[in-house]
């Protein structure tokens, strides 16, 4: 059969891989250790059992966006929910990028951010992060107003380096981005501060987040942004009609009933990332301070992907970050159970062994 070619601008792009692999420790894609609260699932199971299957879900996500905007007190005008903050990211570039628009990202960050883009046609400009990975906000916007992008991705704690993005710097950037400026934070509950604080009707800022991390629920598939009025109601043209199905409405609504159940998995999560740190500080390599529940780092002298590898053989998977560019022989371990974080350590202190 001949294959139809697909658009010449996606010929030569990569799909984007996480390889699924059945293991004993499973740290490599920065999900939540735990479950959601059992109350949690009886809520859902019995709200779905009293569903109108036979109807359309709510378009507009009404109560969903309700209680995400009392959340961050905001409007539900103010929020727009999609299929994991992946599918917020598509409807943002779809939106916002496309043909003949450039989209500026700060690498290395969270690899989505410019396939994304480059599937709308638009034109991904890299900027270089300092050797640190921290973002140099001067040099930032030279590059912005250089490049004029309608989207720029700040990504606070950035993917796969964990690192907080200052205030100062997202502030520095906001104050001058020719276009809209996009914080991504699917990890900020694990981090001091967050960007929510400085979405206003103004400001051509929005801040992305996920249920699929502190909210234990990456299954689920929803996320959500905060940000002006004005762009919910423009996402809200591009997205596809019901897009968010009842079951998922009703999955994150009741999420927020419990706050404090998920609070005190942030501590724990955080707790265990700060003794996981502590130790990968006595071992032979150089790591990073994260502000996500996950750490990087960088094996001395040793092959990144054999270390790697080495784990797998010892049951314990992790992320191969050594051949991405910027990040060579780096890895990334997301942080687990206590007992699984003790299973990484051994086995990482057995490998990296003299
Ligand atoms: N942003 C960042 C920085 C991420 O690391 C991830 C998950 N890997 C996402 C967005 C997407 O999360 P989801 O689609 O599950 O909400």
């Amino acid at each position: 059969m001949t294959r139809v070619p697909v658009r010449d601008d996606l010929q030569a792009l990569e799909g984007y891989h996480s390889p699924q692999v059945s293991v004993r420790v499973r740290l490599n894609t920065n999900e939540s250790p735990e479950p959601p609260p059992a109350a949690w699932r009886d809520a859902l199971a019995a709200e779905l059992s009293r569903l109108d299957w036979h109807r359309y879900p709510d378009r507009a996500a009404t109560d969903l966006r309700e209680a995400i905007g009392a959340l961050h007190g905001v409007t539900a005008e103010q929020v727009f929910a999609a299929n994991g903050s992946n599918e917020v990211l598509q409807t943002l570039l779809l939106t916002f990028a496309g043909p003949g628009r450039r989209v500026v990202t700060f690498e290395p960050t969270y690899q989505l951010h410019g396939h994304i883009a480059r599937l709308t046609g638009a034109e991904v400009v890299e900027g270089e992060r300092r050797a640190d990975f921290t973002v140099d906000a001067a040099e930032a916007n030279e590059l912005l107003a250089r490049a004029e992008p309608t989207v720029t991705f700040l990504c606070s704690p950035n993917n796969p380096t964990g690192l907080v993005e200052p205030e100062a710097t997202v502030r520095q950037v906001l104050a001058e981005v020719p276009g809209l400026l996009v914080v991504d934070e699917a990890y900020a509950q694990f981090a001091p501060w967050s960007a929510l604080d400085l979405v206003d009707e103004e400001r051509p800022l929005v801040v992305t987040r996920t249920f699929s991390k502190t909210w234990s629920m990456a299954a689920a598939r929803l996320g959500y942004l905060v940000g002006p009025a004005w762009l919910v109601a423009e996402l809200e043209k591009v997205a596809l009609p019901y897009h968010l199905d009842a079951a998922k409405q009703a999955a994150g609504r009741l999420a927020l009933r419990f706050v404090a159940e998920m609070e005190t998995r942030v501590k724990q999560v955080v707790a265990e990332r700060e003794r996981i740190a502590a130790r990968l500080r006595t071992l032979p390599l150089e790591t990073w301070p994260s502000g996500a529940n996950f750490v990087l780092f960088r094996p001395t002298g040793r092959d990144g992907r054999d270390v790697w590898q080495a784990l797998l053989d010892r049951d314990v998977l992790i992320r191969d970050c050594s051949s991405w560019p910027r990040l060579s022989g780096c890895l990334r371990v997301t942080v687990g159970t206590p007992a699984e974080n003790d299973a990484f350590l051994a086995a990482l202190a057995e490998v990296l062994a003299p």
